[in-house]
């Protein structure tokens, strides 16, 4: 017998009635995988709670944020006593300066200023980037998202034209023109992309790691490879780490390789973790270039609720609470994980790749590429979504929580405990031979 949805279905009815698609984002509405959102009433620890009463270990972690678990005693006894003192005042306040000198100390960047979605992160960075060098045009890769930013939400030209066309109706022209689209992990095309137009362009902005083609690492020394050339013609290397921020290690995607390898990006922007699931986000970076804002340099920004003592102390407290034997622990789940996913597919015949950076994974349903890797978004496109769906769905019955969607990073959190892990490892066997 399948799990009644009767009460999520009929959530989702009124939902629909009054909001485009019954959602508030797009891949929440199962679009990509068919059936019914699962409403949810609660979450604790690794645990989702629906509304019709059934438990599902979640692998979703609300796209990335919530990396100790839910309703963190911790986290929740910080925000109770933070909303006793008032919830916002337009001022400045303790949480906020003390939330910025942590991820000053964890990650490249010397000054940082915060906002409320990782979009107004990458929007404003990018207007800071055109503000400091007074160039105009904005280098991005294919399959990175960076939030609903117009000049971003952009596709690749037809043919081997660069420039690239509104992703969406409702996007100007005009405000995707002065943007370049290139594929991924195509060193090629950014050296071509730089000799042609390399003294107009105010920066390249890359996912530090992209999650939002499925987890697509960058190839070794990619990174290091985009600073050096922005470097190289005065442009400025911006890096989105909103999904790998504190995610994939304590310093980010950047202590992956940037620290490794000895380079720093220009600008970087965080979302997701550093807001423990209220709404913050930052840019930040070099001084000299941060120094350019408003009130002290000439670049408009601001916020109503930025730097919001609630969601700051949210952030700060997940931050402190997110120690090395986090990150450890997220390994050790997420490699058991990896590892059993891999074994039940490969028992079941069923063709794939797993692709990870530190703690952030997910599965592809491929056989494509001579490697099997998938490194670009066409490699990503080609992969078996409707095989995906039919995973997502028996994994979603035996009570896994996956994001409905194949293009989406698979996240886990430190309350991802011994049943928790047990219980996905029990669904994928029979998860695997419905993809089969
Ligand atoms: N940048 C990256 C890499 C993201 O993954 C996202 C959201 O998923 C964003 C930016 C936009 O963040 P937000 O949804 O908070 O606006």
């Amino acid at each position: 017998m399948p799990r009644e949805t009767r009460e999520s279905a009929a959530l989702f009815e009124r939902a629909r009635a009054v909001t485009p698609g019954g959602v508030n984002s797009p891949v929440r509405a199962f679009n990509a995988v068919g059936g019914t959102p699962r409403f949810i009433a609660s979450a604790r620890g690794a645990w989702l709670t629906d509304v019709d009463g059934h438990e599902y270990v979640d692998l979703i972690c609300s796209w990335g944020p919530m990396l100790l678990g839910h309703a963190h005693p911790e986290v929740e006894a910080a925000v109770r006593e933070a909303i006793a003192r008032g919830t916002s005042y337009g001022t400045p306040t303790r949480p906020e300066v003390e939330l910025a000198e942590e991820i000053v100390a964890r990650t490249p960047v010397e000054r940082v200023r915060f906002v409320s979605s990782g979009t107004e992160a990458t929007m404003s960075a990018i207007r800071l980037a055109r503000g400091f060098t007074g160039r105009d045009l904005v280098v991005k890769f294919a399959g990175c998202y960076h939030g609903h930013v117009d000049a971003l939400l952009a596709s690749a030209g037809s043919g081997l034209a660069t420039f690239a066309v509104p992703g969406t109706p409702g996007v100007p022209a005009s405000s995707t023109e002065l943007t370049l689209v290139l594929p991924y992990n195509d060193r090629a095309a950014v050296e071509k992309v730089f000799a042609e137009h390399g003294d107009r362009i105010a920066c390249l902005v890359t996912e530090a790691s992209p999650g939002n083609m499925g987890v697509v690492p960058p190839e070794p020394g990619f990174n290091r490879f985009l600073a050096e050339t922005c470097r190289q013609h005065g442009a400025l290397f911006v890096s989105d780490e909103v999904m790998t921020g504190f995610r994939v290690s304590r310093e980010g995607q950047w202590g992956l390789d940037g620290k490794t390898e000895g380079w720093r990006p220009d600008l970087v922007t965080f979302g997701k973790v550093m807001g423990g699931g209220f709404p913050a986000a930052a840019f930040g970076g070099r001084a000299d270039v941060m120094h350019q804002l408003a009130p002290e340099g000439p670049v408009y920004q601001a916020g109503t609720l930025s730097g919001n003592p609630i969601a700051t102390t949210a952030g700060l407290t997940t931050l402190r609470l997110a120690t090395d034997a986090v990150y450890a622990h997220l390994h050790h789940v997420a490699d058991t994980i990896k590892a059993a996913t891999s074994e039940a597919l490969g028992a079941a015949g069923v063709p794939h790749v797993v692709q990870a950076t530190g703690t952030m994974f997910s599965v592809f349903f491929t056989d494509a590429g001579p490697d099997g890797a998938v490194r670009d978004f066409d490699d990503a496109q080609r992969t078996d979504s409707a095989a995906y769906a039919a995973f997502f769905h028996a994994m979603l019955e035996a009570g896994v929580h996956l994001p409905p969607s194949a293009y989406e990073a698979w996240f886990v959190s430190a309350a991802h405990d011994d049943r928790a892990v047990q219980t996905v490892l029990d669904a994928l066997p029979a998860a695997a031979r419905a993809a089969a």
